[in-house]
């Protein structure tokens, strides 16, 4: 084991020895410094086991240093073996590195409470599955706290993550999970995440993922499911809506960076196909927050201190999309509406039109530059039609592109007709014209 007794202090080896590593002491050094500092008391057999009070002997270079039992057999010997070996095994450095700041997380946020923070392999009596930390409470209620950082994908794992979940509750110890942020995992242009059967396994439904799933009820109430899923979760179709997204049941993960100090709390809704989950929200909270006790001592703070607000900012964002489509549809029908009148307009200008042409006979042809004939082919096109344009000009243009129709390329001549209906801006907002220079524009646009 890593921890032992001298005199009246806790000495954790492998934490000091990973000070001396992480320090640039090279693994010689770091021995050689460990040995110097504990050897003669262990050969004095001054350091002993805090389980069962046994003399330990001090082991370097084997592995990780650690101490050993010598004598009668110890409940924290086994469930030291029990934790290194087996099942557990394959998880690395990085997770006892991990631990180490986690511990001090703990013992800094529970101390205040009179909350002892063990390693799990400490208890005094045999454990089935060892847990990381044990969590004492005055009262003399028990937390299993784990640290999960393994991937691993296989059956054998995650079962043993169920059974861990049950040994511990059948043990009386109330199991907690901090999984190691590397797990978290978005599925790309989607507000949805993939989840390990472990991940299924231990998720939680905290009185806020209560909470948040009343308010997933309502958007869905309120909004309409298929507008949910788009906007919330960027779904379109719902083939993944199984029997609990009907329900709309949110729960959540917690997921530490230790390194960084921090926490993620992943709230989310299971769908059919049990790998994925739509992510109803992730709060980022300081490791701090997520190692202290909520206000009934009945689990830890994961939450977010203003999450309830992040929930009606969520409503609102939602109402405002939903306003904007509302609206949309309706301004596309009332465009609809309106180019309809608009074309009926110009019918009815043009009908006139040609009235007049059959009574006034002898309309004098227009005369224009025949430097704008070439302008027309080859002009910047807003340096000839622009809202500046007079009149007598605009009727010019609209001459020599009748005259010279077909000899435009199609290309020039769209853009000719874009430039004028540009100039007469949008239908709903015209720009503010001349009605004679409106009425040649609309020629222009429809020559
Ligand atoms: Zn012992």
């Amino acid at each position: 084991m890593e921890i032992a007794k001298i005199f009246d202090q806790t000495v954790d080896i492998y934490q000091e020895f990973l000070l001396l590593t992480n320090n640039g002491s090279s693994l010689e050094s770091s021995y050689q410094e460990l040995n110097d500092k504990y050897r003669i008391h262990s050969q004095k057999k001054a350091i002993i086991c805090e389980c069962c009070g046994q003399p330990v002997a001090l082991v370097l270079r084997e592995g990780a240093p650690h101490f050993r039992h010598q004598g009668e057999p110890c409940p924290s010997q086994e469930n030291y073996k029990r934790y290194t070996t087996g099942t557990r095994g394959g998880e690395s450095a990085n997770h006892k590195a991990g631990l180490a700041i986690l511990r001090t997380y703990l013992e800094g946020q529970l101390k205040p409470h009179k909350i002892s923070v063990q390693n799990g392999y400490m208890c005094k009596k045999a454990l089935k599955m060892v847990p990381d930390f044990l969590l004492n409470f005055p009262d003399g209620t028990i937390w299993a706290v784990d640290y999960i950082t393994g991937i691993r994908e296989e059956e054998s794992y995650n079962n043993y993550i169920a059974k861990r979940t049950e040994t511990y509750k059948t043990a009386g110890f109330t199991p907690f999970y901090f999984i190691d942020s590397s797990w978290m995992a978005n599925v790309p242009d989607r507000s949805v995440i993939s989840l390990f059967r472990a991940e299924q396994q231990i998720k939680l439904r905290s009185e806020i993922d209560l909470q948040w799933t009343e308010f997933v009820k309502e958007f869905v109430e309120v909004f309409g499911e298929a507008f949910v899923l788009q906007k919330l979760f960027g779904i379109s179709s719902q083939p993944i809506a199984g029997r609990e997204l009907k329900e709309y049941l949110v729960y959540s993960l917690t997921y530490i960076d230790p390194g960084a100090g921090k926490a993620y709390i992943q709230r989310f809704i299971p769908t059919q196909q049990s790998k994925f989950g739509l992510q109803v929200y992730r709060a980022e909270i300081s490791l701090e927050r997520a190692t202290s006790l909520d206000q009934k001592q009945q689990g830890f703070t994961w939450w977010e201190r203003e999450e309830l607000t992040a929930m009606q900012l969520q409503m609102q964002t939602l109402s405002q999309q939903f306003e904007v489509a509302v609206t949309v549809e309706a301004a596309l029908i009332a465009e609809e509406v309106l180019e309809q009148t608009r074309l009926s307009e110009l019918l009815m200008i043009q009908q006139e039109k040609i009235k007049k042409k059959i009574t006034i006979h002898n309309e004098t042809p227009v005369v224009y530059d025949p430097e704008l004939a070439s302008k027309l082919f080859s002009a910047e096109i807003n340096s000839m039609i622009n809202i500046d344009m007079n009149p007598s000009y605009a009727r010019q243009i609209l001459a020599a592109i009748k005259q010279n129709k077909s000899i435009l390329s199609d290309e020039r001549l769209i853009q000719i007709r874009n430039q004028a209906r540009f100039v007469l801006g949008p239908i709903k907002n015209p720009n503010p014209l001349t009605p004679s220079l409106r009425s040649l524009l609309i020629d222009i646009a429809m020559a």
